[in-house]
């Protein structure tokens, strides 16, 4: 799929093709240009020259999460990420986007980290995974849509964040997915200047960061780019954040047996997590290697030490770390 060229094509054309070329690739979704009708036929062929809408991907049944879909998107240059389609028993779907290809940050924990980095996805790749799921739901027939995206799959959105906040416009612009930013999240590994940036936007979207730990030294053996930004470093770019936007900030935390989850770090992550607008999300670590998850019983514990003390926590499976868990196994497989 290439968009680039569509506007320069459509410009020489008279103003309504604009409407109906968007109508086309974003309502109804089509796969390749003659199935435009409205389009007349010589555009239809110049447009499926210059702003080809096949899309190479292949679908893994076994995402490894349950109602989940994993796909693995292919580019002309061979590169490949993988994407999730999250489908939630009420009709509702979400869909979990890469970012980059692989990721540079290498979390020891992470399988997209232990496979490398190859490149920055463009914004167009970005939503080309949207559009590869749309497109599915609408050849379902059964009436159902995405109504969330996570930008929690392969990379760090934030290490990329020109493209990535472009995809964010692209799939909020009413002409074209008209997804509500609150209905949009990011997750960081914790980059500073990303977290200010998106302060800055006009775009609500909602801000996920993962802690993962609340001591710098066990952060910093988990996730190499900690020694870059301290914890304390972070938690003052967040609370600029909620300044700014009055918005509620997730922090991510995967329960690792016998790494991270003891009484000592709940207590720290207590003592780190007590203000308002901080929400606590545990998360169940999908073994990928070396790691092994915390059993329900200790997960349940952490839990209540951290809800004694006052702190907002959720355990949510899904729209979240259960998709973003399921992300990070397949491109590693094909590789
Ligand atoms: N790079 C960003 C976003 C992509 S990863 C970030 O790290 O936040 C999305 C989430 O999946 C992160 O919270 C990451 O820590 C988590 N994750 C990675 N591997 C996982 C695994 N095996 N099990 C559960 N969560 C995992
Ligand atoms: Fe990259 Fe996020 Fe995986 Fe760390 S957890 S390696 S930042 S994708």
């Amino acid at each position: 799929m290439d968009l680039s060229k569509l506007s320069f094509i459509l410009q020489n054309e008279p103003k309504f093709r604009f409407a109906q070329a968007y109508q086309a690739l974003y309502r109804d979704l089509i796969s390749d240009w003659q199935q435009a009708s409205v389009l007349p036929l010589s555009l239809r062929e110049k447009l499926n020259e210059e702003c080809p809408l096949s899309i190479e991907a292949e679908i893994s049944t076994d995402s490894g999460v349950a109602y989940s879909e994993k796909a693995l998107l292919t580019f002309p240059d061979k590169v490949s990420v993988e994407t999730v389609l999250m489908r939630n028993r009420d009709g509702r779907h979400g869909v979990c986007l890469s970012s980059q290809a692989g990721c540079p940050l290498g979390c020891t924990f992470c399988a997209t980290g232990d496979g490398g980095f190859f490149r920055d996805l463009s914004a167009t790749e970005i939503v080309e995974q949207f559009f590869f799921w749309a497109r599915k739901l609408k050849q379902e027939d059964r009436g159902e849509k995405i109504d969330n995206v996570v930008f929690m799959g392969m990379g760090e959105p934030f290490l990329n964040y020109e493209e990535f906040i472009k995809a964010v416009k692209i799939l909020h612009d009413p002409e074209k997915f008209n997804i509500g930013s609150r209905r949009m999240s990011v997750s960081t590994a914790g980059i500073v200047e990303g977290i200010k940036k998106l302060a800055s936007e006009k775009m609500q979207i909602n801000l996920a960061v993962s802690l993962h730990a609340a001591f710098d030294s066990l952060r910093e053996q988990l996730m190499p780019i900690a020694k870059k930004y301290s914890i304390a470093s972070i938690l003052r770019a967040v609370d600029d954040y909620i300044t700014k936007t009055g918005r509620r900030v997730m922090f991510e935390y995967i329960m690792i047996r016998g790494i991270n989850d003891g009484e000592d770090d709940a207590l720290a992550l207590a003592a780190l997590m007590n203000k308002s607008l901080y929400l606590v999300n545990l998360i169940p670590y999908n073994a990928t290697g070396k790691f092994q998850s915390s059993s329900p019983a200790r997960i349940e514990a952490f839990k209540e030490k951290l809800e004694s003390a006052g702190i907002a926590v959720t355990q949510r499976y899904s729209q979240g770390r259960g998709i973003a868990a399921a992300c990070g196994q397949l491109a590693g497989k094909k590789k």
